[in-house]
């Protein structure tokens, strides 16, 4: 569908010598204000324009959405105002003011990005997606139509009464928008590919503020583009999801004492050798320490899409004995999704980072080693919760990664198995910030030093996981990097998603 605002907004605006859209009845102030106080004009413009959309630092509304954000260092930027759009439309016409009075904005989706500036901006206007969040099934039930400001869990409860599932996280409360634009590793990843290779038609609010259906028909390079690349190309404010057949699955979580570290690594990498053999499984290792018991555990994330227990290529996992703690069952995907949502409450102070690995046990157990050494430090660091994880990317996800148009991730089957190293810290003070970064760039540069030496780092950055200071469109390769600028400045010459829109990962 294009829709031409111009048409649609004709009498409420004019034209104004900026050559933009303006409101007729305060054209005449805008060059006056927009220079001192562009967001506030934004912000009235708004409120007359989308009236009860916009919310101000005092209402309850601005309040709760400020403190929805998963990690307090999103909640602490405080926009002008925030919207609250219910239709593409609304974001379209919310984007022709923004340019209009070059305000500076932020997209937030269901909000968990949590370095400073994705979903949030001092002073902007944070347009928040989240009551963009209507879940529909086609009529023949092949494709589910979701807006852009949904999360998992209203995708999963919805679909699950159908026996359907599409591909998508593995926390319920995460956004469907940032975890499809970046990628989106999920449970089901080795059999149909990332949450990204799934997507059937995105729908888009352009720059220019007309609203399109993006698929591999109508703009092959901005479809393949959108498969992560962000929020560099536009506003999804709907996303077309293929379906797939899904009933109950086994899975849950089994943790264990340090000393089986070695045993889950070698499992691990052999799993990712062997994915292929059996794409319904899943594992993530992840090192834990736990400041309140003053130990260190191995914690396992182990799935199977059938209602089977213990798959026989989880074998050198599930036959290990004497766990501290399993939740492992057969249940619902909602159900799995949920109880992540347990481990990753929101509410502190995160950083995420990550970096990517040829598949190596020798390598991670290093690297494990190097992280608890780092880590020593910041042990006494109030409230801190300090996990590093490992989880594959097998060959037989990365087959996937052609389907549909492909994606421009820069990883191909070449690679082999890699293993996608991610690190997440939970602190609970402003004032050790600047120990938990100074921690995590002198682990990083160890191990990436590490891996390089041994000829076993791939450039890989995965933007889902990554840092505000890490560069994840070169880890794409400089080919791809290119196209996806060229198919930016295509599609938005001025720049509006890469400079109005500062915060996300950026192309540059
Ligand atoms: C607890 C937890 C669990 C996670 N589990 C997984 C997992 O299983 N698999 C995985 O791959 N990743 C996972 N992640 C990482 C997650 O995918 C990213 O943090 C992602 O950015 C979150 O998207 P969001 O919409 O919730 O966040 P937001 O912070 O709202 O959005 C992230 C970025 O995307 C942009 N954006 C969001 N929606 C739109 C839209 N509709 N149009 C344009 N831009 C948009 C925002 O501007 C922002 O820059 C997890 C993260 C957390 C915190």
């Amino acid at each position: 569908m294009k829709v031409s605002h111009l048409a649609v907004l004709g009498g409420l605006f004019a034209k104004s010598s900026l050559g933009a859209v303006v409101p007729r009845d305060v054209a005449a102030d805008l060059h006056t204000s927009f220079i001192q106080n562009s967001c506030s004009t934004a912000c009235t413009f708004l409120s007359a324009v989308l009236w009860g959309k916009v919310s101000l630092p005092d209402s309850t509304v601005y309040k709760a959405q400020q403190t929805s954000l998963w990690a307090v260092q999103s909640s602490e930027s405080a926009p002008t105002c925030r919207l609250t759009p219910t239709s593409a439309l609304d974001v379209s016409v919310a984007l022709l003011i923004l340019r209009t009075v070059q305000c500076q904005f932020a997209v937030r989706g269901a909000g968990h990005a949590p370095f400073v500036g994705a979903n949030n901006i001092d002073g902007g206007v944070t347009i928040d997606l989240t009551s963009l969040d209507s879940v529909t099934l086609t009529k023949d039930k092949t494709e589910l139509r979701v807006g852009g400001g949904a999360h998992w869990s209203q995708v999963y409860n919805y679909l699950e009464p159908y026996n359907l599932t599409v591909i998508g996280g593995r926390d319920s409360s995460v956004g469907v928008g940032g975890l499809t634009l970046g990628g989106g590793i999920s449970f089901f990843s080795a059999r149909y590919g990332l949450a990204c290779d799934n997507v059937n038609n995105f729908q888009v609010v352009f720059a220019d503020g007309s609203i399109r259906d993006v698929n591999q028909k109508t703009y092959p390079d901005l479809f393949q583009a959108l498969k992560g690349g962000g929020n560099n190309f536009g506003i999804v404010t709907r996303f077309d999801l293929a379906t797939y057949a899904q009933g109950d699955m086994w899975g849950g979580l089994v943790q264990y004492t340090e000393d089986k570290l070695e045993t889950f690594v070698d499992a691990l990498s052999n799993f990712g050798n062997r994915q292929a053999e059996d794409p319904d499984c899943a594992a993530i290792v992840s090192f834990i320490y736990y400041q309140a018991y003053g130990i260190n555990i191995v914690n396992l994330n182990l799935e199977g899409a059938k209602p089977v227990v213990n798959p026989a290529l989880l074998k050198n996992f599930t036959d290990v004995p004497s766990p501290m703690k399993s939740t492992m069952r057969v249940t619902t995907l909602s159900n799995i999704t949920d109880e992540m949502v347990t481990g990753t409450p929101a509410g502190s102070r995160e950083q995420f980072r990550t970096m990517t690995i040829k598949n190596s046990p020798s390598l991670i157990l290093e690297l494990v080693a190097l992280f608890k050494t780092q880590t020593a430090p910041i042990k006494a660091v109030e409230g801190v919760f300090p996990v590093i994880s490992f989880q594959v990317i097998s060959t037989a996800t990365i087959s996937q990664f052609t389907k549909n148009g492909g994606n421009p991730l820069g990883i191909t089957a070449d690679d082999g198995a890699l293993i996608l190293i991610s690190t997440s810290i939970r602190w609970a003070n402003a004032a050790d910030d600047a120990a938990i970064y100074a921690m995590a760039d002198k682990f990083y540069a160890a191990a990436k030093a590490t891996s390089t030496a041994q000829g076993l780092l791939h450039p890989y950055v995965y933007m889902n996981y990554a840092d505000a200071s890490q560069d994840v469109f070169t880890g794409y390769g400089a080919a791809n990097k290119a196209k996806l600028l060229a198919t930016a400045k295509k599609y938005d010459s001025f720049g509006v998603f890469r400079s109005l829109l500062p915060g996300g990962h950026k192309l540059k």
